[in-house]
């Protein structure tokens, strides 16, 4: 019997949007920095803060 091949990990970036406090996951993507500001809110147009990424194992 085979092993079943493991699946890479799936990294997250976690966003904070300094305006309005809402917190935000998405797919990492290239580029992306803890604590640098990315793309802006999508409730208020305020910036966005990376604040964490995560990786998680998809199993
Ligand atoms: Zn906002």
């Amino acid at each position: 019997m085979k092993k079943s091949e493991r699946k890479p990990s799936t990294p997250y970036t976690f966003l904070k949007c300094q305006s309005c406090k809402i917190s935000k996951k998405r797919k990492f993507e290239d580029g992306d920095i803890v604590f640098s500001m990315t793309q802006n809110c999508s409730d208020c147009d305020g910036k966005m803060m990376i604040t964490k990424i995560f990786g998680e194992s998809m199993d």
